[in-house]
């Protein structure tokens, strides 16, 4: 500032190159190849974390649940994908408000094209991501939560969607690719080691719940169950969950 003395004045020093600057914080931003909202978000948390009790800043770590993110309709803009790709292919019209349900608005033949771009690794290197979703989950990174993305996409794309992920600069402690994983996993954990998976796909709503996991969405047309309007409003309530509520 003088972002540090509330002046009000973002870009005057005062004469004193201890006080920082607007443009000294987007530069030091750009520098870490971050946002200045994300350097913002970072100079406060590292400030929070120095001033700590590192007994307390582990014991809240032991309450986390671990936090599993799907990649397609939650960090990848899937539906607008799709939608432009079958509108080259075919001629069509399609926009992502038709897509009410989860398969969405193609006749089979559509479906059918589409799965099998669904096999090819630049359909999926093309894809554009949700950059508030990946600013959230390096939020969450920082914070020492657990991640792991997990994707039902056919396991040949994982070097895909591995360079994919690196890409965006998505941060990861783990990456399941391939149908059925989200399940297999969800059953490794319970009360004691309780789960979050974020997902769009009303059918895990059905498939992955028990005592200590649970789906969570950020809301879309077609998506049901326990729904956000925002990364924000998620990662809030992600905050609020912890072992305790996962024994209720
Ligand atoms: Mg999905």
């Amino acid at each position: 500032m003088c972002l540090t003395c509330s002046c009000g004045q973002p870009n005057v020093d005062h004469g004193d190159t201890r006080n920082i600057t607007f443009d000294r914080l987007a530069a030091a931003g750009q520098a870490g190849g971050v946002t200045i909202w994300e350097a913002a978000n970072s100079l406060a948390h590292t400030v929070e974390s120095v001033h700590r009790d590192p007994l307390e800043v582990f014991t809240e770590s032991l309450n986390r649940p671990l936090v599993v993110c799907d990649i397609d309709g939650i960090l990848a803009y899937f539906v607008q994908a799709a939608c432009m790709a079958v509108n080259i292919a075919f001629g069509s019209d399609y926009t992502p408000d038709m897509w009410t349900t989860y398969r969405g608005p193609l006749t089979a033949e559509q479906h059918s094209w589409l799965g099998q771009q669904m096999k090819n690794p630049t359909f999926w290197a093309t894809i554009a991501p949700d950059q508030e979703a990946a600013m959230m989950l390096r939020l969450l990174a920082r914070d020492g939560y657990g991640l792991i993305i997990a994707t039902d996409r056919p396991t040949e794309m994982r070097l895909a969607t591995q360079r994919w992920l690196e890409l965006w600069r998505i941060p990861y402690d783990g990456l399941l690719v391939g149908p059925g994983s989200k399940e297999r996993l969800a059953r490794e954990h319970g009360p004691d080691n309780p789960m979050i998976l974020i997902d769009d796909n009303p059918a895990k709503c059905l498939t992955i719940p028990r005592p200590g996991v649970e789906v969570w969405t950020i809301r879309r047309p077609y998506t049901s169950g326990t729904q956000f309007n925002s990364w924000t409003e998620l990662v809030k309530a992600l905050r609020c969950f912890d072992v305790q509520t996962a024994r209720v």
